[in-house]
């Protein structure tokens, strides 16, 4: 579902940086809350750093893009890989520190502006990230 519902951009701001600190924050505000789905992707025009928060009472995850008209989402090929990357931490993938990977990231150095490319294509998962996603969703994956 689509819908053009604002969440404020200071709410954005701020809980990026509460995701970026590891300090917690608090549960989804009921404007959120009452939004439909589990998974809340916010293309803003905010100048924070994306960001994927759980509510910290489970269920809804919320994935915060900051604007496409601020670097390093400018470059090519960078905001597909960003979207692509913090979906990977919605669907419980954290970072590894190999700068030619898609869940690269803090505290490893690797930056969006990494995922920069004159040819469009994704980043891949690693063979470790890609089995821990057949492990944690193993039916909805195809046999072969
Ligand atoms: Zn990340």
């Amino acid at each position: 579902m689509q819908t053009s519902d604002a969440i404020p951009v200071d709410y954005l701001t701020t809980l990026s940086a509460q995701v970026l600190s590891r300090t917690g924050y608090p549960d989804f505000p009921e404007s959120i809350q009452k939004l439909p789905g589990d998974l809340i992707v916010v293309l803003s025009e905010g100048d924070f750093i994306s960001f994927a928060a759980r509510s910290p009472a489970g269920g809804k995850v919320l994935i915060g893009i900051k604007s496409y008209h601020r670097y390093p989402l400018t470059l090519p090929n960078v905001t597909r890989n960003l979207i692509a990357h913090e979906l990977g931490h919605a669907i419980g993938l954290g970072h590894n520190a190999d700068p030619t990977m898609l869940m690269c990231g803090r505290p490893a150095p690797c930056r969006p502006d990494a995922f920069q490319s004159d040819t469009e294509r994704f980043f891949p998962l690693t063979d470790q990230e890609k089995a821990r996603l057949v492990h944690m969703y193993p039916t909805n994956w195809p046999s072969r």
